[in-house]
């Protein structure tokens, strides 16, 4: 069995979305990165392949498909475009995926349909100014009103798909997560309320701009000011939401490792091809001991990173928790293997490797993101850690 495509079904998607990649990303990945633009245009498309709602419920527009065919989504888009990727992450899987499997039938009904086809574009909002690790320290508030509905206050950083363009227009959906009490350990107690463009007080704080790498999606600040959600758009019970916001994780953090490999595999790729083309001391670069040990400890990684990722995909359930061990193992491993090789290939291309009409340089600049967003690579340390002392049979099984 192929592992990366288990089914005729995976494979006919990895080649849908291979094509689509060649003739629509590919040639556009270099400006977008340039600009600091996202493709809103070409997002929409996916929307038409049914990418947007790739493991929604055909009830409500999507394509009902499983973890491995997220990672192979993730793995193909990222291989030429990462920014790209990353926009597509935030709204498949933190908005969509979260709320196909937490939202109520009324929140379904009403939007999965438009953010499945790409007519509404989701981000998720965890992560505040003070507060990124230590997600339990948010001080984004929402309190309930005498007439039922909710007022929230605060702001969120570093938001995907927080704004849309450079005009300080707001994502059309978020699912923020807020603080609404304390619990008698003195523990937040968290909730989510989906904030849709044109709430009263939800605006854009700023478009963040000149970051390292994927700049073809777009990062904002969110404001949050006196901002009033109606009852409707509470997801779940008050203080419930711990339980699907680690949930969620899992499937992202997966997703983000997909998106390492498809950085590693196009590395590996460029670095290979031009091991051949050029020539030093009248040899290709190829036969020189120390190019080797690029290529070859880079295949290496390549291939460990893909059995991990797939053997995590084939068996991880969407919408079920507890699968964190490997979900953040693959995350660890992949993200740091992936720029590892994506250094060794701007090496072995020399001069040509740090420009960026190599491609390389992007891959390698985008490639530092995966260790830091959807959980440090220092948090899943810590996990793995806390996991293999409560389960440590993990490890003989
Ligand atoms: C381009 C980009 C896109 C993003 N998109 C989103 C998004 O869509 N939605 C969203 O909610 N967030 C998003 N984020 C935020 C991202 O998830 C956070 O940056 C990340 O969780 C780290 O939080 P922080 O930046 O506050 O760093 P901190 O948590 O302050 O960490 C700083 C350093 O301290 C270390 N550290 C913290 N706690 C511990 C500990 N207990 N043990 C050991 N080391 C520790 C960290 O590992 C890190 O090295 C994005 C970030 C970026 C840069």
């Amino acid at each position: 069995m192929d592992i990366a495509n288990p089914s005729d079904e995976h494979n006919m998607l990895r080649q849908m979305v291979r094509d689509f990649v060649s003739e629509y990303v590919e040639p556009q990945a270099l400006e977008h990165d340039k600009k600091e633009i996202f493709n809103h245009q070409l997002f929409r498309q996916l929307g038409d392949l049914g990418l947007l709602g790739l493991t929604v419920s055909e009830d409500y527009g999507g394509a009902s498909m499983d973890a491995t065919a997220v990672t192979i989504v993730h793995e193909e888009l990222s291989s030429s475009d990462p920014g790209f990727a990353l926009a597509y992450l935030a709204h498949s899987l933190l908005f969509v995926n979260n709320l196909e499997f937490n939202g109520s039938a009324e929140q379904k009904e009403r939007i999965l349909p438009k953010v499945c086809s790409g007519e509404w574009i989701g981000a998720m909002a965890m992560s505040e100014p003070d507060t990124g690790t230590d997600v339990l320290g948010l001080t984004t508030s929402a309190s309930k009103n005498n007439d039922g509905t909710w007022t929230l206050n605060g702001r969120k950083m570093w938001i995907t798909n927080g704004c849309i363009d450079d005009h300080g227009t707001p994502a059309d959906v978020v699912w923020v997560y807020a603080r609404t009490g304390t619990d008698a350990k003195g523990r937040a107690q968290i909730s989510t309320f989906l904030v849709e463009n044109g709430m009263r007080g939800y605006s854009v704080g700023q478009k963040i701009l000149d970051k390292t790498g994927m700049r073809a999606s777009n990062t904002a600040e969110l404001v949050f000011q006196d901002c009033i959600v109606p009852d409707t758009n509470l997801v779940g019970d008050a203080g419930d939401s711990m339980i699907h916001m680690m949930g969620n994780l899992e499937i992202e953090r997966l997703g983000l490792a997909a998106m390492s490999l498809g950085i590693a595999r196009r590395s590996l790729h460029e670095m290979n091809k031009y091991a051949s083309e050029r020539v030093a001391f009248g040899k290709e670069i190829r036969n020189f001991g120390q190019i080797q040990r690029y290529i070859g400890e880079s295949w290496a990684k390549y291939r460990a990173m893909r059995a991990y990722i797939y053997d995590t995909a084939n068996s991880l359930s969407l919408g079920e928790t507890g699968q964190r061990l490997d979900s953040d193992g693959v995350k660890l491993f992949a993200t740091t293997a992936a720029k590892e090789i994506a250094d060794a290939a701007i090496q072995v291309m020399g001069g040509y490797g740090y420009v960026s009409e190599y491609v390389v340089e992007r891959l390698w600049r985008d490639s530092k993101l995966l260790e830091i967003g959807g959980g440090t690579i220092e948090s899943h340390q810590k996990n793995i850690t806390r996991d293999l002392s409560k389960s440590p049979e993990s490890i003989t099984n």
